[in-house]
Protein backbone atom coordinates (compact mmCIF):
# COMPACT_ATOMS: atom_id res chain seq x y z
CA UNK A 1 0.00 0.00 0.00
CA UNK A 2 1.23 3.48 -0.90
CA UNK A 3 1.14 6.11 2.65
CA UNK A 4 1.25 8.99 1.95
CA UNK A 5 0.74 11.45 4.28
CA UNK A 6 2.02 14.83 2.62
CA UNK A 7 2.46 15.53 -0.68
CA UNK A 8 -0.87 13.95 -2.22
CA UNK A 9 -0.84 15.76 -5.79
CA UNK A 10 -2.32 14.37 -8.67
CA UNK A 11 -0.03 15.58 -11.39
CA UNK A 12 -0.94 14.05 -15.02
CA UNK A 13 0.51 14.38 -18.43
CA UNK A 14 -3.19 13.65 -19.82
CA UNK A 15 -4.69 16.65 -17.93
CA UNK A 16 -1.58 20.01 -17.62
CA UNK A 17 -3.03 21.83 -20.53
CA UNK A 18 -1.81 25.44 -18.62
CA UNK A 19 1.24 23.85 -18.40
CA UNK A 20 1.50 22.90 -22.12
CA UNK A 21 -0.09 26.24 -22.83
CA UNK A 22 2.96 28.26 -21.19
CA UNK A 23 5.34 25.36 -22.84
CA UNK A 24 4.16 26.08 -26.23
CA UNK A 25 3.97 29.95 -25.63
CA UNK A 26 7.18 30.11 -24.61
CA UNK A 27 6.01 31.92 -21.38
CA UNK A 28 7.42 32.02 -18.26
CA UNK A 29 6.85 35.38 -16.73
CA UNK A 30 3.67 36.62 -15.98
CA UNK A 31 4.06 40.29 -16.70
CA UNK A 32 5.76 39.12 -20.51
CA UNK A 33 2.64 40.03 -22.55
CA UNK A 34 -0.23 41.98 -22.42
CA UNK A 35 -2.93 38.66 -22.67
CA UNK A 36 -4.36 37.71 -19.76
CA UNK A 37 -1.40 35.02 -17.78
CA UNK A 38 -2.16 31.95 -16.08
CA UNK A 39 -1.38 33.74 -13.02
CA UNK A 40 -4.83 35.92 -13.24
CA UNK A 41 -6.35 32.24 -14.93
CA UNK A 42 -5.43 30.99 -11.24
CA UNK A 43 -6.01 34.48 -8.70
CA UNK A 44 -9.36 34.61 -10.79
CA UNK A 45 -10.44 30.88 -9.92
CA UNK A 46 -9.12 31.38 -6.08
CA UNK A 47 -11.80 34.11 -5.68
CA UNK A 48 -14.14 32.81 -7.27
CA UNK A 49 -13.82 29.55 -5.39
CA UNK A 50 -13.16 31.01 -1.62
CA UNK A 51 -15.82 33.96 -2.15
CA UNK A 52 -12.97 37.12 -2.11
CA UNK A 53 -12.45 40.26 -3.96
CA UNK A 54 -9.26 40.22 -4.68
CA UNK A 55 -6.58 37.14 -4.80
CA UNK A 56 -3.00 37.88 -5.52
CA UNK A 57 -0.20 34.44 -6.41
CA UNK A 58 2.64 34.33 -4.40
CA UNK A 59 6.10 32.26 -4.24
CA UNK A 60 4.85 30.82 -0.79
CA UNK A 61 2.75 31.33 2.30
CA UNK A 62 5.12 32.98 4.00
CA UNK A 63 5.81 35.76 1.87
CA UNK A 64 1.69 35.76 2.06
CA UNK A 65 1.73 36.63 5.88
CA UNK A 66 4.49 39.13 5.11
CA UNK A 67 2.73 40.96 2.45
CA UNK A 68 -0.42 41.20 4.79
CA UNK A 69 1.59 42.48 7.47
CA UNK A 70 3.12 45.37 5.33
CA UNK A 71 -0.49 45.99 3.82
CA UNK A 72 -1.19 47.35 7.29
CA UNK A 73 1.21 49.98 7.12
CA UNK A 74 2.19 49.57 10.24
CA UNK A 75 5.09 51.25 12.12
CA UNK A 76 8.63 49.11 12.81
CA UNK A 77 8.27 47.66 15.91
CA UNK A 78 4.42 47.38 16.15
CA UNK A 79 2.80 44.35 18.03
CA UNK A 80 1.38 41.00 16.08
CA UNK A 81 -0.60 38.80 18.57
CA UNK A 82 0.26 35.18 17.42
CA UNK A 83 -1.18 31.69 18.62
CA UNK A 84 0.55 30.01 20.90
CA UNK A 85 0.31 26.70 18.91
CA UNK A 86 1.69 27.45 15.03
CA UNK A 87 4.24 26.75 12.53
CA UNK A 88 7.11 29.57 13.02
CA UNK A 89 6.87 30.96 9.88
CA UNK A 90 4.26 33.10 11.41
CA UNK A 91 6.91 34.81 13.67
CA UNK A 92 8.84 34.67 10.86
CA UNK A 93 6.95 37.13 9.01
CA UNK A 94 6.37 39.25 11.49
CA UNK A 95 10.05 39.92 13.09
CA UNK A 96 11.06 40.04 9.34
CA UNK A 97 8.74 43.11 8.56
CA UNK A 98 10.46 44.37 11.83
CA UNK A 99 7.59 43.86 14.09
CA UNK A 100 7.24 42.32 17.94
CA UNK A 101 5.30 38.82 17.60
CA UNK A 102 3.48 38.30 21.15
CA UNK A 103 2.26 34.82 21.89
CA UNK A 104 -1.37 34.43 22.74
CA UNK A 105 -2.51 31.59 24.63
CA UNK A 106 -5.30 29.21 22.54
CA UNK A 107 -7.84 27.42 23.40
CA UNK A 108 -9.42 23.42 23.30
CA UNK A 109 -9.01 23.24 19.87
CA UNK A 110 -5.60 24.97 20.45
CA UNK A 111 -6.68 28.36 18.15
CA UNK A 112 -5.81 31.72 19.58
CA UNK A 113 -8.55 32.18 22.59
CA UNK A 114 -9.58 35.84 21.05
CA UNK A 115 -10.81 36.07 25.08
CA UNK A 116 -7.00 36.07 26.22
CA UNK A 117 -6.77 39.35 23.07
CA UNK A 118 -6.03 42.80 25.35
CA UNK A 119 -8.12 44.97 24.70
CA UNK A 120 -6.96 47.39 21.45
CA UNK A 121 -4.71 44.70 19.82
CA UNK A 122 -4.75 45.92 16.65
CA UNK A 123 -2.92 43.00 14.14
CA UNK A 124 -3.85 39.12 15.19
CA UNK A 125 -3.12 35.88 13.41
CA UNK A 126 -5.30 33.14 13.45
CA UNK A 127 -4.40 29.73 12.10
CA UNK A 128 -6.13 26.78 11.00
CA UNK A 129 -3.83 24.29 12.20
CA UNK A 130 -4.20 21.17 10.48
CA UNK A 131 -7.51 21.74 8.47
CA UNK A 132 -9.65 22.81 12.21
CA UNK A 133 -11.17 25.96 11.62
CA UNK A 134 -10.99 28.25 14.22
CA UNK A 135 -12.88 31.57 15.51
CA UNK A 136 -12.14 34.88 14.58
CA UNK A 137 -11.68 37.56 16.97
CA UNK A 138 -14.17 40.44 16.26
CA UNK A 139 -12.31 43.71 17.43
CA UNK A 140 -9.40 44.10 15.81
CA UNK A 141 -8.73 45.74 13.03
CA UNK A 142 -6.45 43.63 10.50
CA UNK A 143 -7.18 39.78 11.40
CA UNK A 144 -4.75 37.62 9.28
CA UNK A 145 -6.18 34.19 8.46
CA UNK A 146 -3.59 31.74 7.88
CA UNK A 147 -5.56 28.97 5.95
CA UNK A 148 -2.16 27.33 5.37
CA UNK A 149 -3.33 24.25 6.40
CA UNK A 150 -7.06 24.10 5.72
CA UNK A 151 -7.44 25.25 2.07
CA UNK A 152 -11.20 24.53 1.50
CA UNK A 153 -11.88 24.86 4.65
CA UNK A 154 -14.93 26.33 6.01
CA UNK A 155 -16.51 28.64 9.01
CA UNK A 156 -19.83 27.82 10.96
CA UNK A 157 -21.35 30.66 9.02
CA UNK A 158 -20.63 28.81 5.39
CA UNK A 159 -17.76 31.58 5.13
CA UNK A 160 -14.30 30.12 3.70
CA UNK A 161 -11.42 29.67 5.91
CA UNK A 162 -9.24 32.67 4.81
CA UNK A 163 -12.07 34.59 3.40
CA UNK A 164 -13.67 35.69 6.77
CA UNK A 165 -11.17 38.11 8.33
CA UNK A 166 -9.21 41.38 6.99
CA UNK A 167 -7.32 38.91 4.98
CA UNK A 168 -6.44 35.41 4.20
CA UNK A 169 -3.39 33.45 3.40
CA UNK A 170 -2.76 29.99 1.17
CA UNK A 171 0.26 27.52 0.92
CA UNK A 172 0.72 25.15 -1.98
CA UNK A 173 3.88 23.38 -0.29
CA UNK A 174 4.58 20.11 -0.64
CA UNK A 175 2.99 19.82 2.61
CA UNK A 176 -0.38 21.09 2.39
CA UNK A 177 -4.13 20.00 1.09
CA UNK A 178 -2.68 21.16 -2.39
CA UNK A 179 0.66 21.30 -4.01
CA UNK A 180 3.04 23.10 -6.47
CA UNK A 181 6.18 22.05 -4.43
CA UNK A 182 6.26 25.51 -3.43
CA UNK A 183 3.16 28.31 -3.53
CA UNK A 184 0.97 30.88 -1.77
CA UNK A 185 -1.69 32.74 -2.25
CA UNK A 186 -3.53 36.19 -0.34
CA UNK A 187 -6.43 36.38 -0.41
CA UNK A 188 -8.72 40.02 1.04
CA UNK A 189 -12.28 42.38 0.64
CA UNK A 190 -9.69 45.65 0.95
CA UNK A 191 -9.27 47.02 -2.62
CA UNK A 192 -6.35 49.43 -1.24
CA UNK A 193 -4.26 46.84 0.57
CA UNK A 194 -4.25 44.56 -2.31
CA UNK A 195 -2.74 47.18 -4.18
CA UNK A 196 -0.34 48.10 -1.38
CA UNK A 197 0.27 44.53 -1.48
CA UNK A 198 0.64 44.36 -5.75
CA UNK A 199 3.23 47.08 -5.62
CA UNK A 200 5.46 45.62 -2.84
CA UNK A 201 5.77 42.62 -4.40
CA UNK A 202 6.82 44.07 -7.67
CA UNK A 203 9.35 46.30 -6.43
CA UNK A 204 6.79 49.04 -5.39
CA UNK A 205 6.42 49.25 -9.16
CA UNK A 206 2.90 50.04 -10.74
CA UNK A 207 3.80 47.67 -13.58
CA UNK A 208 1.66 47.70 -16.75
CA UNK A 209 1.46 44.28 -18.03
CA UNK A 210 4.50 43.77 -21.22
CA UNK A 211 6.07 46.72 -19.72
CA UNK A 212 9.24 47.35 -17.87
CA UNK A 213 7.69 48.11 -14.16
CA UNK A 214 7.07 52.18 -13.27
CA UNK A 215 7.64 54.18 -10.15
CA UNK A 216 5.72 57.36 -9.56
CA UNK A 217 6.34 59.97 -7.14
CA UNK A 218 3.64 57.74 -4.72
CA UNK A 219 5.63 54.86 -5.13
CA UNK A 220 7.68 52.93 -1.96
CA UNK A 221 10.59 50.00 -1.81
CA UNK A 222 9.29 46.96 -2.44
CA UNK A 223 10.73 43.03 -3.14
CA UNK A 224 10.22 40.46 -5.57
CA UNK A 225 7.56 38.08 -4.81
CA UNK A 226 6.08 37.73 -8.47
CA UNK A 227 5.23 34.33 -8.86
CA UNK A 228 5.60 32.28 -12.48
CA UNK A 229 3.23 30.81 -15.11
CA UNK A 230 4.51 27.39 -14.90
CA UNK A 231 4.13 27.30 -10.89
CA UNK A 232 0.90 28.96 -11.69
CA UNK A 233 -0.18 26.93 -14.20
CA UNK A 234 0.76 23.46 -11.48
CA UNK A 235 -1.57 25.22 -9.10
CA UNK A 236 -4.64 25.57 -11.64
CA UNK A 237 -4.37 21.65 -12.45
CA UNK A 238 -4.26 21.43 -8.94
CA UNK A 239 -7.14 23.05 -7.96
CA UNK A 240 -9.29 20.41 -10.33
CA UNK A 241 -8.67 17.86 -7.35
CA UNK A 242 -8.97 20.29 -4.68
CA UNK A 243 -13.10 18.88 -3.86
CA UNK A 244 -11.28 14.67 -4.55
CA UNK A 245 -8.81 15.60 -1.80
CA UNK A 246 -11.57 17.27 0.41
CA UNK A 247 -13.72 14.05 -0.14
CA UNK A 248 -11.05 11.68 0.28
CA UNK A 249 -9.86 13.16 3.30
CA UNK A 250 -13.00 12.77 5.13
CA UNK A 251 -13.72 9.18 3.55
CA UNK A 252 -10.16 8.55 5.40
CA UNK A 253 -11.50 10.04 8.51
CA UNK A 254 -14.59 8.69 8.64
CA UNK A 255 -13.53 4.88 8.92
CA UNK A 256 -10.31 5.81 11.30
CA UNK A 257 -12.51 7.81 13.51
CA UNK A 258 -14.59 4.31 13.56
CA UNK A 259 -11.72 2.15 14.19
CA UNK A 260 -10.39 4.49 17.04
CA UNK A 261 -13.58 4.01 19.13
CA UNK A 262 -11.90 0.53 20.10
CA UNK A 263 -8.88 2.58 21.65
CA UNK A 264 -11.00 4.39 24.50
CA UNK A 265 -10.36 5.05 27.19
CA UNK A 266 -6.23 5.40 26.76
CA UNK A 267 -7.01 7.32 23.20
CA UNK A 268 -9.30 9.97 22.85
CA UNK A 269 -10.12 11.17 19.04
CA UNK A 270 -11.36 14.52 18.80
CA UNK A 271 -14.33 15.09 16.67
CA UNK A 272 -13.71 16.86 13.49
CA UNK A 273 -16.97 19.76 12.79
CA UNK A 274 -18.47 20.05 9.58
CA UNK A 275 -16.34 22.49 7.25
CA UNK A 276 -13.09 21.58 8.42
CA UNK A 277 -10.16 19.83 6.47
CA UNK A 278 -9.82 16.51 8.05
CA UNK A 279 -5.87 15.76 7.46
CA UNK A 280 -5.47 13.99 10.42
CA UNK A 281 -7.82 11.90 13.22
CA UNK A 282 -6.19 14.27 16.05
CA UNK A 283 -6.00 11.55 19.68
CA UNK A 284 -5.61 12.83 23.14
CA UNK A 285 -3.73 10.57 24.79
CA UNK A 286 -4.60 9.96 28.76
CA UNK A 287 -0.81 10.59 29.78
CA UNK A 288 2.57 11.75 27.70
CA UNK A 289 3.62 7.87 28.50
CA UNK A 290 0.83 6.60 26.51
CA UNK A 291 1.28 8.97 23.57
CA UNK A 292 5.22 7.51 23.55
CA UNK A 293 4.39 4.18 23.71
CA UNK A 294 2.13 4.99 20.89
CA UNK A 295 4.71 6.57 19.16
CA UNK A 296 7.42 3.85 19.63
CA UNK A 297 4.61 1.36 18.37
CA UNK A 298 3.28 3.08 15.09
CA UNK A 299 7.29 4.00 14.58
CA UNK A 300 7.79 -0.24 14.85
CA UNK A 301 5.24 -0.62 12.27
CA UNK A 302 6.22 2.14 10.24
CA UNK A 303 2.72 3.81 10.09
CA UNK A 304 2.79 7.67 9.49
CA UNK A 305 1.62 9.82 12.35
CA UNK A 306 2.75 13.35 13.77
CA UNK A 307 2.36 15.06 17.13
CA UNK A 308 2.01 19.02 17.91
CA UNK A 309 4.79 19.16 20.37
CA UNK A 310 6.69 20.90 17.39
CA UNK A 311 4.29 23.97 17.17
CA UNK A 312 4.51 25.51 20.17
CA UNK A 313 5.78 28.74 20.11
CA UNK A 314 6.53 29.30 23.78
CA UNK A 315 9.35 26.75 23.85
CA UNK A 316 10.68 27.68 20.32
CA UNK A 317 14.46 29.44 20.43
CA UNK A 318 13.30 32.12 18.60
CA UNK A 319 11.43 33.28 20.99
CA UNK A 320 13.37 32.21 24.26
CA UNK A 321 16.54 33.58 23.17
CA UNK A 322 14.74 35.92 21.13
CA UNK A 323 17.49 35.14 17.68
CA UNK A 324 17.81 37.80 15.22
CA UNK A 325 20.14 37.34 12.46
CA UNK A 326 20.69 41.08 12.95
CA UNK A 327 23.89 41.86 14.52
CA UNK A 328 21.87 44.48 16.93
CA UNK A 329 19.00 41.61 17.16
CA UNK A 330 16.64 43.87 15.42
CA UNK A 331 13.57 44.41 15.60
CA UNK A 332 13.57 42.50 19.30
CA UNK A 333 16.18 45.04 19.95
CA UNK A 334 13.00 47.50 20.15
CA UNK A 335 10.92 45.42 22.75
CA UNK A 336 11.35 45.66 26.51
CA UNK A 337 12.53 41.93 26.75
CA UNK A 338 10.04 41.85 29.83
CA UNK A 339 7.21 41.69 27.69
CA UNK A 340 7.41 38.20 27.42
CA UNK A 341 5.64 35.18 26.09
CA UNK A 342 3.06 33.71 28.62
CA UNK A 343 3.99 30.53 29.65
CA UNK A 344 0.90 28.41 28.57
CA UNK A 345 1.81 25.60 30.73
CA UNK A 346 -1.76 24.04 30.41
CA UNK A 347 -1.32 24.09 27.05
CA UNK A 348 2.00 22.70 27.02
CA UNK A 349 0.83 19.78 29.00
CA UNK A 350 -2.25 18.73 26.48
CA UNK A 351 0.17 19.09 23.49
CA UNK A 352 2.45 16.87 25.05
CA UNK A 353 -0.50 14.11 24.89
CA UNK A 354 -1.61 14.46 21.37
CA UNK A 355 -1.03 12.03 18.42
CA UNK A 356 -2.06 13.04 14.88
CA UNK A 357 -2.79 10.31 12.46
CA UNK A 358 -2.53 11.05 8.82
CA UNK A 359 -5.45 10.86 6.21
CA UNK A 360 -4.20 10.30 2.67
CA UNK A 361 -6.83 11.59 0.48
CA UNK A 362 -5.97 9.29 -2.45
CA UNK A 363 -6.52 5.94 -1.05
CA UNK A 364 -9.22 3.68 -2.50
CA UNK A 365 -12.09 2.90 -0.14
CA UNK A 366 -10.67 -1.13 0.86
CA UNK A 367 -7.25 1.43 1.60
CA UNK A 368 -8.71 3.19 4.24
CA UNK A 369 -10.46 0.70 5.91
CA UNK A 370 -7.17 -1.39 5.68
CA UNK A 371 -5.11 1.78 6.76
CA UNK A 372 -7.79 2.11 10.01
CA UNK A 373 -7.52 -1.29 10.82
CA UNK A 374 -3.26 -1.01 10.68
CA UNK A 375 -3.44 2.07 13.03
CA UNK A 376 -6.27 0.48 15.81
CA UNK A 377 -4.12 -2.61 15.82
CA UNK A 378 -0.59 -0.96 16.17
CA UNK A 379 -2.44 1.13 19.10
CA UNK A 380 -4.18 -2.07 20.88
CA UNK A 381 -3.12 -3.25 23.96
CA UNK A 382 -0.98 -0.67 24.70
C1 LIG B 1 3.24 25.77 6.08
C2 LIG B 1 2.75 26.85 6.89
C3 LIG B 1 3.15 28.18 6.66
C4 LIG B 1 4.20 28.54 5.66
O1 LIG B 1 3.86 28.19 4.35
P1 LIG B 1 4.98 28.23 3.22
O2 LIG B 1 4.19 28.17 1.95
O3 LIG B 1 5.84 27.00 3.42
O4 LIG B 1 5.74 29.48 3.37
C5 LIG B 1 2.60 29.18 7.44
N1 LIG B 1 1.71 28.90 8.40
C6 LIG B 1 1.29 27.65 8.65
C7 LIG B 1 0.27 27.41 9.70
C8 LIG B 1 1.82 26.58 7.92
O5 LIG B 1 1.43 25.34 8.20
Amino acid sequence: MRRLPYGANYLDWEDMSELREAVDGKILFRYQTTNPSISERLERHIEYRFGARHALAVHNCTEGLRLCLLATQPRVGDLVYVPAVTFVAVVGAVLSCGLIPVVVDVDEDFHLDPRKLPEGASRVIVAHMEGLVGPLPRGPAFVIEDAAQALGGRHGDGRCAGAAGWAGVFSFHHNKVLTSGEGGAVITNDSRALERMRMYHDHGSERVHGEYPRWSDSAFYGENCVTSEPIAAIQCQQFRHLDTILEGLWRGYRFLREEMEHARPLFVARDRKQGDVPVSLRIECESREARDRAVDRLRARRLPYWTLDRYFLPDHPVMTLRRSIYADGFPWNLSPSEANTPACSRTRDRLERVLCLPISPELSEREHVAEAEAFRAALASL
